[in-house]
């Protein structure tokens, strides 16, 4: 090794050493995660000595995952489907993200205390800010899943009016009182995913998110959002990326809106967690070409 610094080997392929700090994604299946590709775009564009490795992890087994993350002292952890959820009792600590939407996607360590974060949210709306400036006062949220949750709450903190339809209402309404529960900013309401009400809805929205996997690989050619309900003045955030243009994206592009893929929310999100773990804002533009490289 030379005497130069991580930073000074800038661009430079990294020799690992017994220094390396190790960073790893767990999730099942975890074939599909393009998150190696992208962290590992961003350690190498830094110079820093550190991988980003994929690991299958099942439920059952998470809590010796994370055991072994404590024992080995990985430096930062992303978990994904089905652990999110999971991950929440078996950290030291939970950020405020975390305990509100009841999901991590980051593990970090602040000293010694393992923290569970969530990143989801913030990098939802600094994708959207960094797309379209200022962010719409309503918006209907389709689904009320993970990532709705982690969308809802950080939109809410933003004063965003929110309308949530999901497929099982009793979800949307959930959420739509915990939120008009927790944020003394803004009120949110819940509906079905039936004509009649997303009809209404859609009219009444600026800001369209879909947080369902419907339009997702391999069910490409259906959208969750009938294609009448799409106006020219909708800005449709589709939170899937794989394929990167959805049949809901293509409809709205055909309708003069503005049409916004989840590439940019993986990219956000992720290079949060890598500031967090190192430090060091991470080049967007390097890691969101990683990610269109595997799509
Ligand atoms: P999740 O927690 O499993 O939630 C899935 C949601 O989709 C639920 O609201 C579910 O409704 C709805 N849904 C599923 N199949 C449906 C169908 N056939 N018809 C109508 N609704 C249906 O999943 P998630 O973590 O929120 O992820 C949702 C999508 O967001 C996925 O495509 C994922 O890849 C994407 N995502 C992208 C990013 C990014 O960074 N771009 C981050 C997170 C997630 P029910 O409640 O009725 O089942």
């Amino acid at each position: 090794m030379d005497n130069k610094t991580e930073g000074e080997r800038m661009g430079t392929e990294m020799e690992l050493t017994g220094k390396a700090r190790v960073f790893a994604v767990f999730g099942s299946p975890i074939e599909h995660s393009r998150s190696p590709a992208m962290h590992n775009a961003a350690i190498q564009a830094l110079g820093l000595e550190a991988v980003y490795v994929p690991f299958r992890v099942e439920p059952d087994h998470l809590p010796e995952a994370i055991a072994g993350v404590r024992a080995m002292r990985f430096a930062g952890v992303n978990l994904t489907i089905p652990l999110k959820e999971a991950a929440v009792g078996l950290v030291d600590e939970l950020s405020h993200e975390a305990r509100r939407i009841g999901a991590v996607n980051t593990l970090w360590w602040d000293g010694d205390v393992l923290v569970g974060h969530s990143t989801d949210g913030e990098g939802f709306l600094r994708s959207l800010e960094a797309a379209i400036g200022d962010i719409p006062h309503k918006a209907l949220i389709l689904g009320a899943g993970g990532s709705s949750r982690g969308v809802c709450h950080a939109l809410a903190d933003r004063g965003v009016k929110l309308t949530i339809s999901n497929r099982t209402v009793e979800k949307a309404e959930k959420l739509a009182s915990e939120i008009s529960n927790a944020s003394g900013n803004t009120k949110a309401s819940a509906i079905s995913a039936s004509f009649e009400e997303l009809s209404e809805a859609a009219a009444h929205a600026t800001l369209v998110v879909n947080c369902t996997s419907v339009g997702m690989e391999p069910r490409i050619n259906e959208s969750p959002l009938p294609e009448q309900f799409l106006r020219s003045q909708h800005v449709i955030y589709d939170l899937v990326y794989n394929p990167r243009e959805t049949l809901l994206l293509r409809n709205a592009r055909a309708k003069g809106a503005v049409a916004l893929n989840g590439v940019d929310m993986l990219v956000h999100q992720g290079a949060l967690s890598f500031e967090l773990w190192t430090g060091f804002k991470p080049p967007l533009d390097v890691m969101k070409q990683a990610v269109l490289d595997t799509l």
